[in-house]
């Protein structure tokens, strides 16, 4: 993230967002809740991220602080992050409770935008708490597949499958509409306080559901490495 902060051209920057562990690191695969002020002249990094990984004991979420065992900073796999100065300013508020559809709080915002700015490409990335109800997560195994993952079936039966409790810590990355640089167009893990975390899908308490979020557009839109082939699996 230290490198990816001067990709951006923005050193120093503070980084929240969505991606995989490095297994390099790790030892295992597991889902990261980034939260990085990345170093700038004069001052280290400040790790404050949290990972989910399926606990070998039970089978269940073991969340984990990231720095109460690595001193590194980095991602494995794929990560949408959305880095800023991480100074206070305005931002957008979001207060929603009741689910009548289908799509998720981030859908719905990224959809509504996506009919509001059409061809146009609007990124916003924040967190949001999910302050009362339940919300449907996944963990990657600790392992890599063995066989190849050619579907989204594939795929959803490789990952293991939680409802984590509110009060729970998302934070968000999404864009409106992907301008051809073959984004994941919204991406959203969270942690909590009480030892669950991981990546997020949407609420499964539609009728208590209770959101509050805070948000800021982005001014641009980077893709780093961009895998030369690729496929639509697993982008949910
Ligand atoms: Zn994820």
């Amino acid at each position: 993230m230290n490198l990816m902060s001067k990709e951006v051209e923005l050193p120093g920057a503070f980084i929240l967002g969505a991606g995989a562990v490095s297994s390099k690191t790790v030892g295992i695969n597991g889902e990261l809740m980034p939260l990085v002020l990345t170093e700038a002249e004069g001052r280290p990094a400040v790790n404050g991220s949290y990972f989910s990984s399926i606990n070998p004991v039970d089978g269940k979420c073991l969340q984990e602080k990231y720095s109460d065992r690595f001193h590194d900073c980095d991602f494995g796999l794929l990560a949408n992050l959305y880095a800023c100065e991480g100074k206070p300013g305005k931002v957008i508020e979001v207060r929603a409770c009741r689910r009548t559809g289908e799509d998720s709080l981030v859908s719905c915002m990224r959809k509504t935008m996506e009919e509001h700015y059409g061809e146009k490409s609007m990124a916003l990335g924040g967190t949001f708490v999910l302050q009362k109800g339940k919300a449907k997560i996944h963990i990657m195994p600790r392992e890599f597949s063995t066989c190849p993952l050619n579907t989204n079936n594939d795929v959803d039966n490789w990952l293991r499958h939680f409802e984590v409790s509110a009060p729970l810590i998302f934070q968000t990355v999404m864009v409106s509409r992907d301008p051809g640089l073959d984004l994941r167009v919204e991406h959203t893990h969270g942690f909590s306080h009480h030892g669950e975390g991981g990546h997020y899908y949407t609420d499964t308490t539609p009728n208590t559901v209770e959101y509050l979020g805070y948000f800021l557009p982005a001014e641009l839109l980077y893709r780093i490495d961009r895998p030369t082939e690729t496929h639509n699996v697993g982008r949910d």
